[in-house]
């Protein structure tokens, strides 16, 4: 393959324990570790597991059966469809769930393998992604939950910056932590679960005190790129640079910057608006949309510029470079970046454990 994309062991998992301090130092005491964007990359997780945190989550049903073999609770992310109850049961321990019909298809499958299975029930506080957005709905359902047999209601959940770009603030998490104590006083049930959010707290909880109560976050990508996604900062103590990507070369030509003849759509429909800056010395590497978008890599190298790529060819101007045919290239990726390269099947993934 022509395109390795590395990832670098120790860093990785340097940010997984300075997650966890982090959010000690917070009085948030349980730290489920997000692998969604690793694809189901089996090796890297069972790394990132050996810092053992306390859930394993990850969106989808296949990746968390590939990790079975991995000792450590897993949490599904994404509420599974009606469907997909039975295999949930199996594979997961706890899901994150909005819809009563779900939670009762769950309880069937639980009672069915006789299993129990977790859930913490999902309050939208605004983001408009999942969950329940009237305290009272909210309320009755978890009285409803709590009355199933193989069910355990863990807690409450919920997820800002996702959707509508809303920020965790005091009022809202205080407004989560005043929920979970209806429920608790209703349900005359103890729930140790409030599961305050993602990296997007990495980037407000130094503004405001985190409300008591506040139990649990769920960390992605401010653990595996290094940034907190409130405003998009560096983390400090964080290594931002775990992932790197090394594209080969396959042509180097002297070529004017503007197509030559009549120009219409390009091969994704779009007209292209290119800037005359005369001849360039161009490489072609090969990699493509089909692969990631050319907006989400960042050219380690200052000199390199990315000019725009077709399916599965890449365009850079090398001019103020030496690069030669048969080198690579490296680049640095973002988190939309990171989630289609794990994905594509023609990337070679490799770790390093230096
Ligand atoms: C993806 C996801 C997370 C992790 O988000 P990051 O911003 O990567 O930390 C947390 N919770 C849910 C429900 C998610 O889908």
């Amino acid at each position: 393959m022509s395109a390795t994309l590395t990832l670098n062991a120790k860093k990785m998992t340097h940010n997984a324990v300075q997650a966890r301090i982090a959010c000690a130092r917070h009085g948030i005491s349980s730290l489920v570790i997000v692998v969604k964007a690793l694809s189901g990359w089996k090796k890297a997780v069972e790394l990132i597991g050996q810092t053992l945190p306390d859930f394993l989550g990850d969106s989808r049903i296949e990746n968390l059966s590939a990790f079975r073999h991995i000792d450590l609770p897993k949490m599904l992310l994404r509420s599974p469809s009606l469907q997909e109850c039975s295999r949930c049961v199996r594979v997961a321990d706890v899901s994150l769930v909005s819809e009563l019909p779900i939670v009762q298809s769950l309880n069937l499958a639980a009672q069915k393998s006789h299993r129990r299975h977790g859930v913490i029930l999902m309050i939208d506080l605004g983001d408009l992604r999942e969950g329940i957005l009237d305290p009272e709905e909210a309320i009755a359902t978890a009285i409803a939950i709590s009355e199933m047999d193989s069910i355990d209601l863990l807690g409450i959940g919920t997820n800002l910056t996702c959707y509508g770009g809303v920020l965790p603030s005091q009022e809202n998490l205080t407004r989560l932590v005043e929920i979970k104590n209806k429920i608790e006083q209703e349900t005359h049930l103890w729930l140790r679960v409030v599961s305050g959010g993602n990296s997007s707290m990495f980037g407000v909880w130094d503004q405001f005190p985190i409300p008591e109560g506040i139990s649990q976050l769920r960390v992605g990508e401010s653990l595996l790129l290094g940034r907190e996604t409130a405003f998009g900062n560096p983390i400090e103590g964080f290594h931002d640079d775990i992932f790197q990507l090394d594209v080969d070369i396959i042509e180097i030509k002297q070529k004017p910057s503007l197509p030559i003849g009549e120009a219409t759509m390009n091969s994704f429909g779009e007209i292209p608006q290119i800037e005359d800056m005369g001849i360039r010395r161009r490489g072609i590497l090969s990699i493509g949309k089909q692969d990631i978008l050319p907006e989400h890599l960042i050219p380690i190298d200052p000199q390199i510029r990315i000019i725009g790529a077709s399916s599965d060819h890449l365009i850079v101007d090398l001019t103020d470079t030496s690069y030669q045919l048969g080198e690579a290239i490296s680049f640095g990726v973002d988190y939309p970046g990171l989630l289609s390269l794990t994905t594509s099947k023609y990337i070679k993934k490799k770790i390093i454990e230096e």
